[in-house]
């Protein structure tokens, strides 16, 4: 095994031992423990260390390789430190044992995304310790609270922070699975991700006694009735221009291809992809909606005068709050006099161009690896921490590299689920991409 692969994997095992879940409460993640052993492990190689801590414990750490000409571009690295929490009865390893086996890394954070924040670092520390010093200057970023929406990491460094963290170029997750496609091998870089609307639905009623119900104003049946229609209804099709180079990049049979990016028949298109790229398909042109919690009654023979409703919304580029308001009259009709909305969090989508000189270097890295691969610009339906670079006006990208091992489905369904893990191949292919991006980019 090589070297880099052996660094990344054992700075990784360290990572997910530390067990920096973040359920999102002030108080969890505790994330400094990931920013010690960070930086013990960046230590003494030349780097400008510092770390900020908007709350006890919530620690983020910056590192710099200052470069030698001021005028020459600055790349960023940024990683997450945090991860979701985790339910060890569905995990055939322990979720935070960090084991590895057969040359696989098992834990969560292992996908998202401490396998790419440990493979950063070791790019910046390998860099860093060859004594070259490169015209642009490199950043490692790795920040608390991504998965609880960045309010206290990058959320809050590029409010508190922004001197510090500015930069002309970001690299964070996610990207670099290989994917078999008709027209031959291609490689996502995700250059944009959907909005939320994050909203409380509070279904209103009657109280009462439960042993008369006819004619009752009962929350709960309203309820069940304002699920079936948000979750029911088809929104339309909102196609983008990166939706659209993304289809024609796929090379799709032609029929499905003109579907895909046609409102009036894109479930054709849909309905004729496998499984996992139709989700992944519906959610990148569509406002989707999931209602995902529900609150109410009280006791067994009270009619419930409220019911409480959480509904994740995303909204397409190019969508906003209104369209979704606007979505809640549509799909309830006359229920909606029954319900109240508040928006309980909220973000645009964001989007980078897919012509920059990051893009130039990043493509020229992965076909390096895979020369038969083209790489396409794609969409996240998730959202991630390059939003708030986005919205800097800095192009920021998500990209890694992928072993011929790991598919896109498999990929796919290991964020926040069971079984978390990644081969050693990918940690070597990611480390060795962001540190041949960065000698590229900054000279
Ligand atoms: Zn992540």
């Amino acid at each position: 095994m090589s070297e880099i692969a052996a660094e990344v994997t054992d700075l990784l095992q360290g990572l997910i031992r530390n067990g920096c879940i973040n359920d999102g409460t002030p108080g969890s993640g505790q994330e400094i423990r990931n920013a010690e052993l960070l930086a013990a492990h960046l230590h003494g190689c030349g780097l400008e260390i510092e770390t900020f801590e908007p709350v006890a414990g919530r620690t983020s750490l910056l590192a710099k390789l200052e470069g030698t000409d001021p005028s020459a571009p600055a790349l960023m690295l940024m990683g997450h430190t945090d991860v979701v929490p985790v339910d060890a009865d569905g995990w055939q390893r322990d979720p935070l044992g960090g084991e590895l086996v057969d040359g696989v890394v098992w834990g969560r954070g292992a996908i998202d995304m401490l396998n790419l924040t440990a493979a950063m670092a070791v790019a910046t520390r390998r860099l860093a310790a060859s004594g070259r010093r490169p015209r642009g200057s490199l950043l490692f970023l790795a920040v608390a609270d991504e998965e609880a929406g960045g309010a206290l990491g990058a959320g809050w460094l590029a409010e508190h922070a922004t001197d510090a963290i500015r930069c002309d170029y970001v690299i964070t997750e996610n990207g670099g699975v290989l994917q078999h496609t008709p027209a031959g091998e291609r490689i996502g870089i995700t250059v944009g991700e959907k909005g939320i609307c994050w909203c409380r639905v509070i279904v209103h009623g009657t109280p009462g006694h439960g042993s008369r119900p006819l004619h009752s104003d009962n929350a709960v049946v309203k309820a069940a009735e304002v699920v079936t229609r948000l979750s029911g209804y088809r929104t339309a099709a909102h196609i983008t221009d990166a939706w659209r180079r993304w289809v024609a990049g796929m090379g799709f049979q032609p029929e499905v291809a003109t579907a895909l990016v046609d409102p009036a028949r894109i479930w054709e298109g849909i309905d004729a992809l496998p499984r996992a790229l139709a989700g992944m398909a519906h959610a990148l042109t569509h406002l989707t909606v999931s209602p995902n919690v529900i609150r109410g009654g009280e006791k067994t023979n009270v009619i419930p005068g409220r019911v409480e409703l959480e509904i994740d919304i995303r909204k397409v580029p190019g969508q906003s709050d209104e369209d979704v308001l606007e979505f809640f009259d549509t799909a309830l009709g006359p229920l909606r006099n029954d319900v109240t909305i508040e928006v309980i969090q909220r973000d645009d989508p964001s989007e980078s161009p897919a012509d920059t000189p990051l893009w130039d270097a990043i493509t020229r890295a992965a076909t390096a690896v895979y020369p038969e691969a083209t790489c396409i610009p794609t969409l996240t339906p998730g959202g991630t921490d390059a939003r708030f670079f986005r919205a800097m006006g800095i192009p920021a990208y998500g990209m890694a590299l992928y072993s011929r091992d790991m598919s896109l489905e498999q990929f796919s369904a290991m964020f926040h689920a069971n079984d978390e893990r990644v081969d050693q191949e990918s940690l070597r292919l990611t480390a060795e991409l962001y540190g041949a991006v960065a000698k590229a980019l900054l000279g």
